[in-house]
């Protein structure tokens, strides 16, 4: 058993406490891992809100994270001691129907037909001051040091910046797979990206590498702007200098709509708005941010019928197995630039000051 520390959320709408942990050992199939740095996502805050569906109390947030294996369980045979690793929230057993289906990327085990409250044999592997603490989506990487299912931890390259490519484990995957994997932008088309944090920028970038000549940032808050533009979008509005709805706005800009439209906000009406400012022929909208459960969206029929494509993604459409290593790979190729997306570094010990700049929208 290691003790550690870990930011433990003791209850649903509390700020984190810092605790000493203790993380028992890796059982069969289990990895331990000894996380190095994370990111905090928008998907945290929601979860400390209450608005995540599957979570239980108290819980050790935390899922965008990168780290070094410390030991393994039995039968662990993809990472061993010492491995590089990003562990990741979209788990992928490889033996049930979704994962058989080549081009599925998330697995019946997911948080999304279960809750990943407990480990797969429904034990935890932390406990505090005498009580059992919940993972989170079998990640936790508010703690440091955190055990997840071998099929939920992919290694990476040696040379890889931990405190870098942890972004890598959501946010970046997320929204830069959405783009190039979800919607598969192509070159010289026109996009629009609603909503300009982590996800959002990630969302620029990969319409950036795919080749897409216009990409338009819509945030209401305008210091976003200046990060948006540096990483590939052309031009940047604000809703709120438009008495006319934004679909509208943007329809007028591009004559018929914009080809390829993301919502990466978490708003029944920012959904709503994505969908009617792509081209109602060809245009695609990719749904990105996550809205509170029973959330009813209502639409004009219209806007399907006449021919746009309406998806969604999670972590970008990923298999995250597979596809971690070689976003790290392209990382180091610099084929992009995530460490953009960077904006404060603080110790552990400072989590809550971290959700408070999420808050802020800094
Ligand atoms: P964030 O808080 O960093 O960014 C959200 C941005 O939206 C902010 O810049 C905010 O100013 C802007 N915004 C808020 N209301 C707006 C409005 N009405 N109009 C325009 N802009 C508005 O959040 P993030 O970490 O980038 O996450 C974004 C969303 O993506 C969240 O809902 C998160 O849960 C979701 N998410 C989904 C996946 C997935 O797999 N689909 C993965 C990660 C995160
Ligand atoms: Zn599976
Ligand atoms: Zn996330």
């Amino acid at each position: 058993v290691i003790r550690c520390r870990a930011a433990v959320a003791w209850a649903m709408g509390k700020p984190l406490s810092l605790e000493e942990v203790e993380v028992a050992p890796p059982k069969a199939g289990e990895v331990r891992v000894k996380i190095v740095a994370t990111g905090i996502c928008h998907t945290d805050e929601h979860m400390l809100e209450g608005t995540l569906p599957g979570v239980d109390f108290p819980v050790i947030p935390g899922h965008e994270g990168a780290g070094i294996v410390e030991s393994i369980g039995e039968g662990v045979t993809s990472v061993k001691p010492g491995d590089k690793v990003i562990p990741f929230s979209l788990p992928h057993c490889g033996e049930c129907s979704f994962c058989l289906n080549p081009e599925s990327n998330f697995c019946l085990k997911s948080h999304v037909s279960e809750s990943q409250s407990l480990l797969p044999d429904k034990t935890s592997r932390f406990t505090c001051k005498g009580k059992q603490i919940h993972h989170f989506l079998w990640v936790s990487t508010f703690a440091e040091y955190t055990v997840v299912p071998e099929y939920a931890v992919a290694k990476i390259d040696a040379r890889a910046p931990l405190d870098k490519v942890c972004l890598l484990g959501c946010g970046f995957s997320t929204g830069y797979g959405a783009a190039t994997n979800t919607a598969k932008v192509k070159p010289g088309s026109t996009c629009a990206v609603f909503g300009l944090g982590g996800v959002g920028l990630s969302v620029v970038i990969g319409c950036k590498v795919a080749g897409a000549s216009r990409i338009i940032g819509i945030d209401i808050n305008k210091d976003k702007f200046a990060k948006a533009k540096e990483m590939g979008a052309t031009e940047c509005i604000s809703p709120r200098d438009f008495k006319k709805p934004i679909q509208e706005v943007l329809t007028e800009m591009t004559g018929h709509g914009v080809d390829y439209s993301f919502e990466a906000i978490g708003h029944v009406d920012t959904m709503t708005a994505a969908l009617a400012s792509c081209n109602m022929n060809t245009g695609v909208c990719v749904m990105v941010g996550e809205l509170p459960p029973d959330s009813v969206i209502s639409i004009d029929p219209m806007l399907v019928l006449t021919g746009r494509t309406w998806k969604g993604t999670l972590l970008g459409g990923y298999r995250l197995r597979e596809s971690i290593p070689a976003l790290v790979s392209s990382y180091l190729e610099k084929k992009f630039n995530s460490d953009l997306l960077i904006t404060h570094t603080l110790p552990i010990a400072k989590v809550n000051e971290g959700f408070e700049l999420l808050r802020a929208g800094k």
